[in-house]
């Protein structure tokens, strides 16, 4: 069996650069099938970012490729933004801790901005350095990670969770925290997931799952919403170290040629989950180069 026409295939979390393979890796992810890519955007240039033009110049070359992405590759693009969490560490060491937190809000406040103008779909990715750090900056993100659920309570749109791999009761912890801000759960959206959620884990926050071939077969399974991801890096100085473009559409191919019953399954990464979590509706139609 061959994918059905109408269903898209949608990468849940990537990173691409203009500096990388860029444009030439949409047209891989497009030749392999892909539909739709979630571009979270990155650092570009070498060096900390300690100004709020920096941030906006960043969105900006995230915005570019996303354009030239959907023009010479024929790949809807959706833009996640936000400054990255690990950012505030070297950031703080150039112009202070608490300098550094407070550009890292105005940098929250200008993705919720964006989002507001339809240039973005979510804050991403947001959380906490995912390894120890002094007593001072482990509070300034802390501080900065709620007011990520704040700006996306406000704005309405889901977060992209960037943290350590969670164990559930972490996953309860960080449900908790959204939820003493009012932040919804159904759009509380933890990427890099590597470890199926269990069953009472469903409705705490949405999984986006590491397209590992045996996470690919055990996430179509389970029930409630979760997107599959690459997290391609398109860093050529760290050569798989991640999946490669390629792979949410592989998978979705060999859900079509190995278990055809299951086809209708991946209604749910590629279709429901977006329109649960962000309100629209992904058609492969608009997936067309000029
Ligand atoms: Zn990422």
């Amino acid at each position: 069996m061959t994918l059905p026409p109408d269903l898209p295939v949608v990468d849940h979390h990537c990173h691409l650069s203009p500096n990388g393979e860029g444009v030439a890796a949409a047209r891989r992810f497009r030749k392999a099938g892909g539909t739709h890519l979630f571009l979270a955007t990155q650092a570009y240039a070498p060096g900390p970012i300690t100004t709020l033009a920096g941030y906006e110049s960043q969105f900006e070359t995230t915005e570019r490729l996303s354009q030239t992405i959907l023009r010479e590759a024929g790949v809807v693009v959706y833009n996640v933004v936000a400054p990255y969490p690990v950012d505030l560490i070297a950031a703080g060491e150039l112009i202070g801790v608490p300098a550094a937190r407070d550009l890292h809000r105005a940098a929250l406040d200008l993705a919720g901005h964006w989002v507001r103008e339809g240039r973005a779909v979510a804050l991403g990715e947001v959380g906490r350095p995912h390894f120890p750090t002094s007593p001072e900056v482990r509070a300034a993100a802390d501080e900065v990670f709620v007011h990520a659920l704040e700006v996306g309570r406000d704005v309405g749109c889901p977060v992209v969770i960037h943290s350590e791999d969670l164990d559930p009761e972490a996953v309860r912890e960080l449900a908790r925290l959204a939820r003493s801000v009012e932040f919804p759960a159904g759009r509380l959206v933890k990427h890099y997931q590597r470890r199926l959620f269990p069953p009472d884990l469903v409705g705490t926050a949405v999984p986006s799952y590491l397209a590992r071939r045996e996470l690919c077969d055990e996430s179509l399974g389970s029930p409630g919403s979760w997107f599959w991801e690459t997290d391609f890096l398109d860093d050529p100085r760290r050569p798989g170290a991640v999946l490669d473009i390629e792979t949410v559409p592989r998978r979705a191919r060999a859900v079509a040629e190995r278990t055809p019953d299951l086809i209708e399954r991946l209604q749910i990464p590629f279709v429901k989950s977006v329109e649960s979590v962000y309100g629209f509706r992904p058609d492969p139609a608009e997936a067309v180069p000029d």
